[in-house]
């Protein structure tokens, strides 16, 4: 079989002999990922198991159209494979239906909205700068513009006002309700949102793409059966490749008004061939392995760690002074308010980065910046969990963290200056702890 160890040393010595300077640029990747400690809350760490199935002849198949019924011939083989991963979605989410064909959730997302709604319809979705996501309806975006967007947002307290979301609800009459973010760190009550969209006889879709392992891990109230359509990536927390799935629980055969069509039929039509062309086989059997792996205990125990890790970051953040959205978390997202620090986003990131602690700046309740600068950052504990750090040492993180941002003079909005002997000794601090806890699986050394 090609994805034996022989055949990856082999397809790894005909490139690093082929093309050296790609190679090389793609080891310093490696080495990055490897020596500083990854938590953007959309980052995880792929298992070398899911990482195998992409560098296999699936790639070599063109199918498009659906298990048992393709356009092509040749598809024979590879069909089971499809079967396979539908069936393990089907079975971790405990949903009735799914799609692995969509290439992101972005793909996935617009492959729903293209389903349900007809150009200019109403969507009622997250506002942007409150957490929710491109996709969810939003003015530069495809959701926006063929879409006619209505935004929902945080109340003071920075948790979703669902008495707005039934307000404005019951003004638009939306055709379609999106709930789930991109930067919420407490738990979605898709129950409340489902009851929002029968009072107004809309559909409900829920993006689960930053959830979607602790939902899987019964660690957050799954979707699946309250939303009529469940959307996620599988590359962030799910820890898998690149790409997309579509989901439907009790819904699945709900006829939608007007088309004599199922939810589940509708979704086929609209991934292929409405919004996509032949699927990608080899991110497809990347899926089913990410799937199967998700389903573990392994999976679980570190899904909890996930949870220990930012209820640890959180609090001790807060105990040093810092301003945490919402006081805590419920997930592996920490929201940093960083308008009593002084600082912004933009400088934070940069700071925490050039000593090896990657984040994301991102916009907080109220901010006052624009999206490119910020007044706070988002730390995720996807990735630091899966390589097994806990909350002892989410709390040496959260004490680099404070340094940092304590000893950091921001120059402007964009840039920073850090004293050349503190700078060295949190970057001693980071490269430590990373080596201590190398990512799961890989080679010791950090070696692909
Ligand atoms: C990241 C994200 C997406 C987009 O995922 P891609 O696969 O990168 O397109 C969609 N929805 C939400 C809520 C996200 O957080």
């Amino acid at each position: 079989m090609l994805a034996t160890e022989e055949f990856a040393r082999h397809a790894a010595q005909l490139l690093t002999s082929d093309d050296e300077e790609l190679v090389t640029a793609m080891e310093r990747e490696h080495a990055r990922q490897h020596n500083s400690l990854m938590l953007v809350a959309s980052s995880s760490v792929t298992d070398p198991s899911v990482l195998a199935c992409l560098a296999t002849s699936s790639m070599n198949v063109t199918a498009e159209g659906y298990p048992g019924a393709r356009y092509h011939a040749g598809c024979e083989a590879i069909d089971p494979v499809e079967r396979m991963a539908v069936d393990r979605a089907r079975d971790l989410f405990g949903a009735r239906y799914a799609n692995v064909q969509p290439h992101s959730a972005t793909t996935a997302n617009y492959a729903v909205l293209s389903a349900v709604l007809d150009p200019g319809d109403c969507v009622l979705g997250m506002r942007l700068n409150h957490g929710g996501h491109l996709t969810h309806g939003y003015s530069v975006a495809y959701s926006g513009t063929y879409f006619t967007p209505v935004n929902y947002g945080l109340d003071e307290r920075g948790q979703i006002d669902y008495d707005e979301v039934a307000a404005l609800a019951a003004e638009h009459r939306p055709k379609l309700i999106i709930c789930g973010a991109t930067a919420y760190p407490r738990t979605v009550d898709f129950a409340r949102f489902r009851a929002i969209a029968d009072s107004v006889g809309a559909l409900l879709m829920a993006d689960i793409s930053h959830i979607a392992g602790l939902v899987a891990a019964g660690l957050h109230p799954s979707p699946i059966d309250h939303a009529h359509i469940t959307t996620s990536c599988t590359h962030k927390q799910l820890a898998g490749p690149r790409g997309g799935v579509i989901m439907s629980g009790r819904d699945a055969g709900t006829v939608l008004p007007g088309t004599g069509r199922t939810i589940a039929r509708t979704l086929d039509r609209a991934v292929f061939p409405f919004f996509q062309g032949a699927p990608v086989l080899p991110a497809i059997a990347a899926k089913a392995r990410a799937f199967a792996l998700a389903a573990t205990d392994g999976y679980r125990d570190t899904a909890q760690r996930i949870l220990d890790d930012s209820a640890a970051l959180a609090a001790e953040l807060t105990a040093l002074g810092h301003d945490v959205v919402t006081g805590g978390s419920d997930n592996h997202i920490v929201l940093l308010d960083l308008t009593r620090d002084n600082v912004s986003g933009l400088a934070a990131e940069r700071a925490l980065e050039s000593i090896g602690i990657v984040v994301n700046k991102n916009r907080v309740p109220g901010d006052a910046r624009p999206a490119a600068i910020t007044s706070g950052v988002r730390i995720g504990t996807n990735a630091v969990a899966q390589r097994g750090l806990g909350p002892r040492e989410m709390r040496t993180c959260a004490g680099i963290i404070h340094a940092v941002l304590t000893a950091m003079e921001p120059v402007g909005d964009r840039d920073f200056v850090l004293d050349g002997f503190t700078a060295a000794r949190l970057r001693a601090e980071v490269e430590k702890l990373a080596a201590e806890f190398p990512l799961p699986r890989y080679l010791p050394g950090g070696q692909l």
